[in-house]
């Protein structure tokens, strides 16, 4: 771990990192105010700042407070290591956001135990903001297929309307609904049929541009979101998609199924809620089944 060393004093200075380097980490010192608060900003800044309090340029404690007004879920611990040893400065630099107050002459032992309690914190940080991380990623992802759930989709789809909206750019809607696959589970079971939406996944995001999504909207229903620039692209992207699936078959734990899909697509700029344009889909997807599957059906050509 990193450990920032703010001291004006040479050897002050010179000593505290000798003795943070014995203790195995790795001291940044500085000589003054601007100093630290630049090496807090750079991509690789230390976690734990050792401020001291009178330095030229910014003193410790507007360091300390520049520092708590970033809005980061990662803030560096710090403690302040000054002279100043009344209680009205151990109060001020509390309560400018310092983690701890080590008054000089300090205990080197005691300083050791400080700065390992700074670590701990850090980690319980830098663990929650995992743990954090990975919740958001689990509610926003179908644990299937490991695509976009359909909050999540929906989520997007709504984005890209305002987007659309404000650039007066076109978007479009596929609604993907796979055909009779009811039939695949009955005859293969249900987990042969888990490999199939999984497969269909991998199909669809190879056709797919990078600026469109998709999403599991339902149980073997899909949601495409794809911004388009014209009318005639999206034809093309659907129907690539269409015939990308019927034309290659899926491997499954049971051997390679085939199967294909029926597509409903709307296309808007924007100006629709987005209620009215999924049910634009689905009616669409409809007569796409109506008319015997395995093709796209355009809502706006009905
Ligand atoms: P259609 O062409 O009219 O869409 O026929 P279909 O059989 O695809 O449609 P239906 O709505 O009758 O059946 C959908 C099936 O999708 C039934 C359901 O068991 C299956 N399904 C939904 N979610 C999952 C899943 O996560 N895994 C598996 N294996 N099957 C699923
Ligand atoms: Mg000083
Ligand atoms: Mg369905
Ligand atoms: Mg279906």
């Amino acid at each position: 771990m990193r450990i920032l060393i703010a001291e004006d004093d040479l050897t002050s200075r010179t000593i505290l990192s000798a003795v943070v380097k014995k203790w195995g980490y790795v001291p940044v010192a500085v000589t003054d105010g601007e100093a630290a608060w630049e090496a807090m900003q750079k991509e690789d800044a230390p976690q734990l700042a050792l401020l001291d309090w009178n330095m030229p340029g910014l003193n410790g404690l507007e360091v300390c407070g520049k520092l708590r007004e970033i809005d980061t879920a990662d803030p560096p611990y710090i403690i302040f290591l000054t002279s100043r040893s009344e209680k009205d400065s151990v109060v001020e630099g509390l309560e400018a956001g310092a983690n701890d107050y080590v008054i000089k002459p300090h205990d080197n032992a005691e300083l050791l135990a400080r700065v390992r309690v700074g670590q701990r914190m850090l980690e319980m940080q830098a663990a929650m903001n995992a743990a954090k991380k990975s919740l958001t990623h689990e509610a926003m992802h179908d644990p299937l297929t490991r695509i976009l759930n359909r909050r999540a989709i929906l989520d997007f789809l709504q984005k890209e309307l305002s987007r659309a909206m404000r650039h007066g750019s076109l978007l479009s809607i596929g609604m993907i609904d796979l055909d009779y696959f009811k039939r695949v589970n009955d005859r293969y079971g249900h987990q042969t049929g888990d490999d199939v939406l999984c497969g269909l996944v991998r199909t669809i995001q190879e056709n797919l541009r990078d600026y469109d999504l998709v999403g599991r909207y339902g149980g073997e229903e899909f949601l495409v979101v794809a911004p388009c620039s014209s009318g005639g692209e999206d034809d093309e992207l659907y129907e690539r998609l269409r015939a990308g699936i019927a034309g290659q078959g899926i491997a499954t734990r049971s051997g390679v199924v085939s199967i294909t899909v029926s597509i409903g697509v709307v296309g808007t700029t924007g100006s629709r809620s987005m209620d009215d344009l999924l049910a634009d889909a689905d009616s669409a997807l409809y007569r796409a089944k109506k008319s015997g599957r395995n093709c796209v059906v355009h809502a706006e050509k009905v």
